[in-house]
């Protein structure tokens, strides 16, 4: 009676219901079916449908106990199902089906297609990246929705979106329907955001309307701001009737000239044009200002200034509706830590001061910052060639949110394991609107991921399932290790030796 796999002993950490504790998971045809203390497995143990068909009958013959003998008469006469006896039934079996499972017992179960032992491990909701590249249509040497889900189900994601600045842009309803096409096949949930403006020019809005009819659950013009204060603030009007979130890239096109890493000593030192922190903080407060007077729920993407906790803070204070993401690049690294000319460490925004970064991990602990995102953005060895200027803008991020996550926030106490869930899968779903997901509750999609939070690894770029290798953490000593990626049921990563 369908695929069920059942996970022993793990930590089960379930940001909807709140619940932290050692515990079976079981998962069946695609769904949590149950969560109990102990799952045992009982071979001798009789089939289903056999039971609930004897229960049903016990359940029938108690309320005729019930019944005078007149009725019982009357019964007996019109055969077993008297149409208006119906509802009484069912609500009575119901009563006895909730009393069934002994309390005290262990919930028992004639057998599992597959049993994972998840001793010592984080057992959690599938992760949802709320912000990656896949570079599918167009720019498929980098990465394509095959190769960038895979390296998602590596990292632990279950569910990711997929930014519009692809070639062409995704702004019609046709082009999402491209990529749920090819994606249908993929190990893991892909879902296409929409361009805010057609082809990411700046100069009208795409049909927001038809492509959330495709099943856009955002829009956003990432990879850069729209610049025309007007026209950004029509599209914050649409994604509000629409309720769906605007994923805000924060950038000011005319402050950057040129800019490739952050504005400091550092960039002076190099000779390179330099990124401030105003680039970033002037749009954050333009478009929370258009969030508050259209009502849309505005999210700001890849934070990476003091600037925008402190917004983000006082927009959450004055009971808007505005969340924030920041990266694991952002919360690991600062400009000092950079290797002068080396692009891997060229991002966009780019990693900055150590107090922007404690603001950074403050709003993360404090929860004005609700999302870790990765900003995932491969490239090939080419495109990230040459100097800090020529060298394209990116990191690739999927498979190491997890460990950089629990090495950098996790162990050290600054999260909690359940605010980690919450950051990368609840409040995603939440955000976007996803409610069969980033829960572990009965009935939810049966999206897992389980992670050793203690194994340690040295990330080794050479062995990433993208076919980005572009990132500065090559050779970094790390911790948690994504062991089993479960998704919609059925397991599409297990980590090997
Ligand atoms: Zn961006
Ligand atoms: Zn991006």
């Amino acid at each position: 009676m369908g695929y069920t796999i059942l996970i022993k002993n793990g930590r089960v950490i379930d940001p909807d219901t709140k619940f932290d504790g050692i515990c079976d998971l079981l998962l069946k045809d695609g769904v949590i079916e149950a969560c109990e203390k102990e799952i045992r497995i009982d071979p001798d143990m009789k089939v289903e449908p056999e039971d609930s068909a004897v229960d049903e009958k016990a359940a029938v013959s108690e309320n005729t106990a019930d019944l005078t003998a007149a009725d019982k008469a009357a019964e007996a006469a019109e055969g077993a199902g008297a149409a208006g006896q119906k509802t009484a039934d069912t609500e009575t079996t119901d009563t006895k089906t909730a009393e069934k499972p002994d309390p005290e017992g262990p919930y028992t179960i004639p057998g599992a297609d597959r049993i994972i032992d998840a001793a010592g491990c984080y057992v959690m909701p599938g992760l949802i990246d709320m912000h990656v590249h896949l570079r599918d249509p167009g720019l498929t040497q980098k990465e394509d929705i095959n190769s960038g889900a895979r390296a998602a189900a590596a990292g632990g994601f279950t569910t990711i979106v997929a930014m519009p600045n692809t070639k062409p842009v995704i702004d019609s309803p046709d082009r999402v329907d491209y990529v749920t096409n090819k994606a249908h096949n993929a190990p893991v949930h892909v879902l296409q955001a929409g361009a805010v403006t057609k082809g990411q020019k700046g100069k009208e809005l795409s049909d927001i309307a038809g492509m959330k009819e495709h099943g856009i659950p955002a829009i956003s013009e990432d990879g850069k701001s729209v610049m025309n204060a007007q026209l950004c603030k029509e599209a914050l009007k649409v994604a509000a009737e629409l309720n769906i979130p605007f994923l805000d890239h924060c950038e000011d096109a005319n402050l950057v000239h040129g800019g490739c890493v952050n504005e400091d000593t550092f960039s002076e030192k190099e000779g390179v044009p330099g990124i401030g922190n105003e680039v970033e903080d002037v749009i954050i407060a333009r478009d929370i200002m258009l969030a508050d007077k259209t009502g849309a729920h505005l999210h700001l993407c890849h934070c990476s200034t003091w600037g925008s906790y402190e917004m983000l803070k006082k927009a959450k204070n004055d009971g808007m509706d505005v969340s924030g993401e920041v990266c694991p690049h952002h919360f690991t690294l600062v400009s000092a830590d950079r290797i002068p000319g080396d692009t891997n460490y060229k991002m966009n925004p780019p990693v900055r001061s150590e107090k922007d970064r404690a603001a950074l991990i403050k709003g993360l602990q404090e929860d004005v910052f609700e999302v870790i995102a990765t900003d995932h953005a491969p490239h090939t060895r080419l495109d990230k060639a040459g100097t800090l200027q020529e060298a394209a803008f990116g990191i690739v991020g999927l498979e190491t949110a997890v460990s950089l996550t629990i090495s950098e926030l996790v162990a050290p106490g600054i999260l909690t394991p359940m605010q980690m869930a919450e950051k990368m899968s609840s409040n995603p779903a939440r955000i976007l609107h996803l409610e069969n997901r980033g829960s572990l509750a009965p009935g939810k999609e049966a999206d897992v991921v389980i992670i050793d939070p203690a194994a340690e690894y040295v990330i080794d770029p050479k062995t990433f399932a993208s076919k980005g290798k572009n990132t500065p953490f090559g050779g970094r000593k790390v911790q948690g290790v994504v062991m089993y990626t479960v998704c919609g049921g059925q397991v599409v990563y297990e980590k090997r030796d």
